[in-house]
C-alpha cells in the first residue's frame, strides 16, 4: 500500500495531454492484443487518450483526484486549500460530462478507465476492457 502523501504528488504530477505510465500501460497492452489506435488526438472534444476508429469508441484513462472518481479512496479533497481545490476539481468534472455528451453526439462510445482500476487489478480490467471495446462487433 502506497502512502497517501505519493499518491497524492503522483495525481496532482497529472498534466492532460502528457503520457502518464498508467496511459503507456494501457496502451501497450492494447497494442500487444492487435488493437490499433491515436493517441491524444485533440481533434476530438476532451483530446481523447486512446482512439480506435476502427470501433468508434474512445478511451479516457482519468485520475481518480483530477476527475474526481465518485466514491473512490483516491479522489480525496485536500485538507488545505479547499476554497483552490473544490472549484477545481467541479470544474474538472463538469468539463468531462460535456465532452462525453460531445463525443456520443458525435457516434463515439466512450469508455473511462479509473486509475484504481489500474492499481488494484489491471489485467482483470484490462481483459473487461477489451469486451467493452468489441461489445458491437461481430468477431
Ligand atoms: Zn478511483
Amino acid at each position: 500500500m502506497k502512502e497517501k502523501s505519493d499518491s497524492r504528488s503522483h495525481n496532482m504530477s497529472h498534466v492532460k495531454g502528457k503520457d502518464t505510465s498508467i496511459e503507456l500501460k494501457v496502451r501497450k497492452y492494447l497494442f500487444c492484443h492487435g488493437f490499433r489506435y491515436r493517441k491524444n488526438d485533440r481533434k476530438l472534444p476532451g483530446c481523447p487518450d486512446i482512439v480506435l476508429p476502427k470501433y468508434r469508441c474512445v478511451i479516457f484513462i482519468n485520475g481518480c483526484f483530477w476527475h474526481h472518481h465518485y466514491n473512490c479512496k483516491y479522489a480525496t479533497i485536500p485538507k488545505t486549500n479547499k476554497e483552490y481545490w473544490i472549484p477545481k476539481i467541479e470544474k474538472n468534472t463538469l468539463r468531462d460530462i460535456e465532452n462525453y455528451k460531445k463525443l456520443e453526439q458525435l457516434d463515439y462510445r466512450v469508455i473511462i478507465v479509473w486509475e484504481c482500476e489500474i492499481k488494484s487489478s489491471f489485467n482483470a480490467r484490462m481483459e473487461y476492457l477489451i469486451n467493452e471495446i468489441k461489445r458491437d462487433m461481430n468477431e
